[in-house]
Formats: structure tokens, C-alpha cells, sequence
């Protein structure tokens, strides 16, 4: 099924699809495991349409372009565009949130970062944005206070909680329409904890954002 934006009891959210804005480095567990530094500004990059497809259905990685590895990120989607927003504007403009994952192809972006290049090659292919549904904003107590994780073949990978972000998803998400105009439709990644590794056809894949969803799905060769 082509990508549309779905809720958690898989209804159709009658959204556009449009692109994906991301944040590299938000939590300082992964920064750590990278060897990366802190970026005083938000580390910004997108992911056009394309990147989109529905986790559940889909988890398909490229198998001829080194390693690609999971990235679990806890997912906001637009209702409404922004530009310059205030706090309260983001607020009012969110739909909902759900998980996404942010599949890199670590080796090419290795290679791109030793060249001072930007990262789409390793980050913005197509379906390199595998989505669950969203849960309506109304339904979550606090934004900040989100526990998400995944786990691989039975093992816990991933293990996230929102209050450790550098950047809060409010604040953030302002920052970014001060830089380009989001859309409605537009989703936002907002960054992934420690415990990226490679992914390998076959595994069996579970994401659970807490009290929320859990998706699903297996990986399989592109
Ligand atoms: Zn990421």
C-alpha cells in the first residue's frame, strides 16, 4: 500500500504526505557511542516522501551499501504548517505522535562525514523512513514524559525516555520553522537514544512507544 498516514487502530488520517524533518545527536547516550560532540544548534536534515512507508508493512534495507542500522525516534505529525512559531503555535499544530525509524547506512555516512558532505546518501533513500501509526495528541499526558524502545529478535536494543532529549520536542519543533516552513502533513524525527546497530534480514522487529502502540514487523532485503 502506498504511504498514508494512519492512526493507531490503522484509520486513515486525512493528512497530505509530505516530508520528514529530523535532528541528528539529541541524546547524549548516542552522541557518546558515535564519539560525536554536541551541536550547540540543532543538527538538521530531511527525508523527502519517498523515505515514507508504513513500519508495520515494511521494513526493507538495502543489503548492497554496507551496514544499516536502527535508529528508534520517537515521531510527530503536523496538522498544520509553520512559520517562526511560538511554543503555543507548535502545540496547536501537532496532530499526534508515534515512532519512526531513522535507517542509516552508517559505513556511506562514515564516508560522507570524513568528506565534509551532507548525509542524504546515507539517510534519505527510499523507504528509509519506516512509520507507525500516530496516537492524537489529546491522548498524551505529558510529551516530554514518553518511554519508547525496541527490541530485536527478543532482545532490547533501544531503550528511550523524552525528558533526556537535548532539544524538547516543543522548542524544537519552533526552531525548525524558524529555519524552513513546515507543512501540515509534515512529520518530524526527533532523535534517537543509544543503542543504534546493524540490522539484518530477517530479524524480528518490536517498537513500542509506552501505555501507546507497539508495532511489529520483520526485516527483509530491498
Ligand atoms: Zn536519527
Amino acid at each position: 500500500m502506498a504511504y498514508r498516514h494512519i492512526d493507531s487502530q490503522s484509520n486513515e488520517i486525512s493528512l497530505p504526505v509530505s516530508k520528514v524533518v529530523c535532528i541528528g545527536r539529541n541524546y547524549l547516550d548516542h552522541i557518546q557511542e558515535m564519539n560525536s560532540t554536541v551541536s550547540e544548534a540543532p543538527l538538521l536534515f530531511m527525508k523527502p516522501k519517498a523515505a515514507l512507508c508504513h513500519m508495520h508493512e515494511h521494513l526493507g534495507i538495502p543489503t548492497d551499501k554496507g551496514d544499516c542500522h536502527n535508529e528508534l525516534e520517537v515521531s510527530v505529525l503536523l496538522k498544520s504548517p509553520l512559520k517562526n512559531a511560538s511554543d503555543d503555535e507548535v502545540k496547536d499544530a501537532i496532530w499526534g505522535i508515534g515512532l519512526g525509524l531513522d535507517l542509516t547506512l552508517r559505513e556511506v555516512q562514515a564516508a560522507l562525514k570524513k568528506q565534509g558532505q551532507p548525509w542524504e546518501r546515507a539517510k534519505s533513500f527510499d523507504n528509509s523512513a519506516p512509520l507507525s501509526g500516530f496516537v492524537p495528541l489529546s491522548k498524551v499526558n505529558n510529551i516530554d514524559d514518553l518511554r519508547f524502545n525496541l527490541t530485536i529478535n527478543d532482545e532490547v536494543r533501544q531503550q528511550g525516555h523524552t525528558k533526556l532529549m537535548l532539544h524538547k520536542i516543543i522548542p524544537l519543533i519552533a526552531h525548525m520553522s524558524s529555519i524552513f516552513s513546515l507543512d501540515s502533513g509534515d512529520v518530524i524525527l526527533t532523535g534517537t537514544p543509544k543503542g543504534v546497530g546493524k540490522l539484518s534480514p530477517a530479524d524480528k522487529i518490536a517498537a513500542s512507544l509506552d501505555g501507546h502502540l507497539t508495532v511489529k514487523t520483520e526485516v527483509v532485503a530491498e
